[in-house]
């Protein structure tokens, strides 16, 4: 079962489906350490520029900056959620600390 994924409205939207699954403005919690010096990001996203599935994660690349300290930028490939079963689950993205794919381990088992 194959998933639809699109980023609608010049990068406001993930639609999923045809559904809007997740918006910019969300708060995002990172451990991304090269984006800035804080020891976790307090990002704000502003825009998605592109949608991956690596077949554990729907990842967004996502620019936006840390309302601690005014950094701004792309960390870089952020997973916002899973396919399981052909369907799409968000992550609970307000109440975890979220990793962008590229930096985080690959021998993570879950
Ligand atoms: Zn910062």
């Amino acid at each position: 079962m194959s998933v639809a994924l699109r980023i609608l409205d010049d990068g406001a939207w993930l639609s999923v489906n045809d559904q809007r699954r997740v918006s910019v403005s969300e708060l995002w919690r990172l451990h991304a350490p090269e984006f800035c010096d804080c020891s976790l990001v307090d990002f704000i996203a502003e825009g998605f520029t592109e949608v991956s599935a690596d077949g554990r994660d729907v990842a967004v690349t996502t620019y936006g900056k840390c309302i601690a300290c005014g950094e701004s930028g792309v960390p870089g490939k952020i997973p916002v959620g899973y396919i399981r079963e052909g369907e799409y689950r968000n992550y609970d993205r307000e109440h975890v600390v979220l990793e962008p794919v590229e930096t985080r381990p690959t021998t993570n088992q879950q």
